[in-house]
């Protein structure tokens, strides 16, 4: 019985091999929330008996933080970059493989994985992440490179989008494919020129291929040659299927609508949990509001906001953009602080004129609003903790992570309607709803419609009863990666079963 039917056997799933392929990883490096899902949904499958490793580029950070490192394959000179090696190693203490790309040429550079520093993509990405998705083609095609091949190659994200090309590309016998968009924002556009550096042949650059409008996409790649797409929850797997949301890939995307599925996300226990968060001020467990007003006033105190207990604080962790809607929060934190007596606290970074304005308001309002431009993990779970409410009117939002951390910890988000949000959040208001999630829900994304929602959060605010009963009952909703793991294992073993003609 050949590997692949084995492995569908519905006894033998433990055997079922992943190769994750991923540009970031928490702990080890991150911008966003693929670094979350990357980090946790590999552990959370590993203990569902799949055999996943994970590979990504050997940043420097990477390299540093990985426990147990060996080299394992000499890679010679991949696509002209240099001398470079797999080296392997553990995620933190876990038993999950990790494997880095060690390309100094590519790699050695310390900083954002994908911008130099006068804030510009680094000039060499399509090598950069041509080199990730040539190694993961590498390791799942022809003479094993280290002794492991995968039933399942997973990529997320246009830096990983390379590798079913190229398997296309090399022909012979390959894993079934899937792919995670993540946000279909960020696609990946090269100029054509790329190609034949990154030795993909001049065929592939068809609208049957990953050419897209004149241009390489690696995210077009990603989808055109998996056998599955997948993306971060179930509505946005609707909405990339239209032109608002769909950045131009909607059509392919609505020609795949089969192969097409939306998984929500899940947030790993182990980081954001309020009863074994040792960033708190004080440990709470999830649903104790007493512990939750505890850590209200030492955020109060560690931020230099007039410890008001009855002030609804607000608390914004975010990438500062308008796919955010920061310039929404903008627009509205003068009416939410001086006619809506708030308190707000924002942690982020981003669009220098989004900083700017809100450096501004933070100077102005420094009474009422605490301000932190910058990255910051401790920071990000003690807001959570002392936040009453937590803002999130995105456009756009794949799935999101902030609002389920939110309702762990037991602030109510206020949210945009879309993508994600929609999946977790229902509006407390709205009769009939699910009771996925309660919070307050948008009508639309602009200044009127925010300030309606706050005004809704502050009269709930007033009834400490009912408001406490909200948080608590949000505080235990499940929303944990088995679940994820699950819907991904069964997507896996459907498809080889699919490939197996099983
Ligand atoms: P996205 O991936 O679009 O940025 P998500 O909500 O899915 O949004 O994930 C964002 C992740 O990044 C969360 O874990 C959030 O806590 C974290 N985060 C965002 N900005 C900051 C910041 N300035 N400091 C610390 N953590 C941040």
């Amino acid at each position: 019985m050949n590997h692949l039917v084995q492995a569908v056997e519905s006894d033998n799933f433990q055997i079922m091999r992943v190769l994750f392929v991923s540009s970031e990883v928490f702990p080890l490096i991150k911008t966003g929330g693929l670094a979350d899902v990357a980090g946790a949904l590999p552990l959370a499958l590993a203990r569902l008996k799949t055999d996943v490793r994970l590979l990504m580029p050997g940043y420097p950070q990477a390299l540093e933080a990985a426990t147990r490192r060996k080299v394992v394959a000499d890679l010679g000179n991949p696509l002209g970059a240099g001398p470079a090696r797999l080296i392997e190693g553990r995620l933190a203490d876990s038993k999950v493989p990790l494997l880095l790309i060690d390309c100094p040429s590519l790699y050695g550079r310390d900083g954002n994985p994908y911008l130099g520093p006068d804030g510009k993509d680094w000039p060499d990405n399509a090598s950069r992440f041509g080199l990730l998705g040539h190694t993961a083609a590498r390791l799942c095609a022809g003479e094993s490179l280290i002794g492991w091949k995968p039933d399942i190659l997973h990529g997320h994200d246009w830096q990983a989008g390379l590798a079913p090309a190229y398997l296309a590309a090399w022909g012979g016998t390959r894993p079934g494919t899937v792919f995670t968009i993540h946000n279909i924002a960020y696609q990946g556009l090269f100029d054509p020129s790329v190609l034949a550096p990154l030795e993909l042949p001049i065929t592939s650059f068809s609208m049957a291929g990953l050419e897209y409008y004149g241009q390489v996409s690696f995210l077009k790649a990603g989808c055109w040659y998996s056998d599955k797409i997948t993306t971060v929850s179930p509505t946005y797997a609707r909405q990339i299927q239209i032109p608002e949301q769909g950045c131009g890939m909607e059509g392919l995307l609505a020609g795949r609508a089969e192969d097409l599925v939306g998984i929500l996300n899940g947030t790993d226990d182990a980081i954001w949990n309020p009863a074994s968060d040792s960033y708190l001020a004080e440990r709470y467990k999830p649903g104790d509001m007493i512990g939750k007003a505890r850590n209200k006033a030492a955020l109060q105190r560690e931020l230099g906001l007039p410890m008001q207990p009855g002030r609804l604080l607000i608390a914004v962790i975010s990438r500062l953009n308008d796919h955010k809607g920061m310039d929404v929060v903008i627009d509205s934190l003068p009416d939410l602080l001086m006619r809506q007596h708030c308190q707000f606290a924002g942690l982020g970074s981003g669009d220098a004129v989004i900083e700017a304005q809100f450096r501004a308001l933070a100077d102005r309002h420094s009474h009422h609003m605490a301000l932190h431009l910058g990255y910051s993990e401790p920071l990000a779970h003690r807001i959570m903790a002392g936040a009453d409410a937590f803002l999130m009117p995105s456009r756009m939002e794949p799935c999101g992570l902030t609002q389920m951390y939110a309702l762990k910890y037991g602030a109510i988000p206020i949210v945009g309607a879309t993508g994600g949000l929609v999946d977790t959040v229902a509006d407390i208001d709205v009769q009939g709803e699910t009771k996925a999630g309660r919070g307050f829900v948008l009508d639309d994304i602009g200044k009127a419609s925010l300030l309606r929602a706050v005004k809704r959060a502050n009269a709930l605010f007033k009834d400490k009863v009912e408001w406490n009963r909200t948080a608590a009952a949000n505080a235990g909703l499940d929303f944990s990666w088995k679940q994820s793991a699950q819907h991904y294992i069964d997507l896996y073993s459907n498809l080889l079963k699919r490939r197996s003609g099983a």
